[in-house]
């Protein structure tokens, strides 16, 4: 017969596996007891969204909306996509359970897969994990301060090394089209210097210019107007304060004019985190504000900011948190058919009084048993074979001594008492 083929996994789709999602507790464990302790509420959310929702938020001039979504039109011919980043989808479900009002702030968090077509390489999936936070309703840099401390806390916690923070302004609706301008003018000139992506964004999106990593557009682009040297008051006052602000909170954060990030709804403070040990892709997070989107998806004149973390890179750098998947302390070996009913009852008034146990049935000898418990790294392991089964009392051997021991343990008891014989031998 010919043997089946395995199917894999789609490419840029990863799997966890135990040992590694253990750390990934920790690591989501950390992360929302902070983020709680920020006054962040969860919120849960969908992983498809009605395509047109990104269309609209993300902007369709960015590579995101332009390449990289995973759109499919369902059965119903409506157009869905599996959702790139949250944010959208955060004002989505605000707006439309009615968490928010002009005059009141509303704190949300989200964890969970987002999904990119981008090339896969080391630190870049196409199936990935954020988590993310949302500020609604506030549009005072105090707000902007403390995400980013937040945000420092959070890779201290889980001992990430190198930390440096970018910031930069990308000003608002008043002074930046003036910019933009400016921008497409320095970039128009030079347009056959550029890359074939940034020739498209030079009409519709020319601050994506400036985030290319290709050298020749490096190159070209050199000494061109940045938006810092062209803010507003305004503007410029907001990004003096968050600096003020974060000086007195003991954070260092650097400003960097290149910082553009990749989305249409930013506006005024934007931001960037790296740590060491991620190679290129070195951003472990980002964020902004997005003072226009909520208005743009059909809301109230209500501010934003908030940020999102590449879970699979924090785990990289997260060199505080080791862990491995618990073994089990307890094996259960009913020896013989007619002691799997009293295997199965012992393992499961074990496991209500609290223990991870394993049951270790199946028609095989004690040797094989031993080695499953082995494998397993469990300390103790209870056989029931037919003498323990016709005195009611089962055999505990000790994994690390490698001796049965005389003791025995009352099949009958309740399983706190028989865990307490077990772990008193
Ligand atoms: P963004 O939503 O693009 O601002 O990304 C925020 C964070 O998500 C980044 O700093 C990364 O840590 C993570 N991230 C973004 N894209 C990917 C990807 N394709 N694979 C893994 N992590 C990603």
């Amino acid at each position: 017969m010919v043997k089946p083929a395995q199917v894999t996994a789609v490419k840029g789709f990863h799997d966890l596996l135990p040992d590694e999602s253990a750390r990934w507790r920790l690591l989501e464990a950390e992360a929302f007891e902070i983020l709680s302790s920020y006054a962040f509420e969860e919120i849960r959310l969908p992983i498809a969204e009605k395509t047109e929702l990104f269309a609209r938020s993300i902007g369709d001039a960015t590579d995101i909306v332009e390449k990289e979504m995973y759109t499919f039109t369902d059965r119903g011919g409506t157009s869905i996509t599996l959702r790139p980043e949250a944010t959208a989808s955060v004002v989505r479900a605000a707006l439309e359970h009615g968490l928010i009002a002009p005059d009141r702030e509303r704190r949300l968090f989200y964890y969970g897969p987002m999904f990119r077509r981008e090339r896969p390489q080391k630190g870049r999936f196409r199936q990935f994990y954020q988590i993310g936070a949302e500020v609604l309703g506030r549009d005072d840099p105090v707000v902007d301060a403390e995400i980013i401390v937040l945000l420092r806390d959070l890779l201290g916690r889980v001992g990430a090394r190198g930390v440096t923070i970018e910031l930069n302004s990308l000003g608002d609706g008043e002074c930046r089209p003036a910019y933009r301008e400016r921008l497409r003018s320095f970039a128009a000139v030079r347009r056959e210097r550029l890359c074939d992506n940034c020739q498209r964004r030079l009409e519709r999106n020319p601050l994506r210019i400036l985030d290319c990593k290709e050298v020749r557009c490096v190159e070209a682009m050199a000494g061109a107007p940045l938006v810092l040297d062209h803010l507003c008051v305004p503007c410029r006052d907001h990004l003096a304060t968050v600096r003020r602000l974060l000086d007195a909170a003991g954070v260092s954060a650097t400003i960097n004019p290149h910082i553009v990030r990749g989305l249409d709804y930013y506006c005024r403070t934007a931001f960037e985190i790296t740590a060491a040990g991620l190679g290129s892709q070195n951003a472990v997070g980002g964020g902004g504000r997005y003072d226009e989107l909520v208005a743009a998806l059909g809301g109230p004149p209500v501010a934003g900011i908030g940020f999102a973390i590449g879970v699979e890179r924090l785990a990289m750098v997260a060199d505080a948190l080791t862990a491995r998947s618990p073994r089990p302390a307890v094996v259960v070996a009913p020896l013989a058919d007619d002691a799997w009913a009293t295997g199965l009852t012992v393992a499961t008034a074990l496991r209500a009084a609290g223990h991870r146990v394993e049951l270790a049935a199946g028609r095989r000898s004690l040797r094989a048993l031993m080695r499953q418990a082995d494998r397993a790294g469990a300390r103790h392991v209870l056989i029931i074979g037919a003498d323990e089964l016709a005195a009611g009392r089962g055999t505990v051997r000790d994994m690390e001594r490698k001796a049965d021991h005389p003791l025995s343990v009352d099949l009958g008891a309740t399983g706190g008492e028989m865990a307490a014989q077990i772990t008193r031998l």
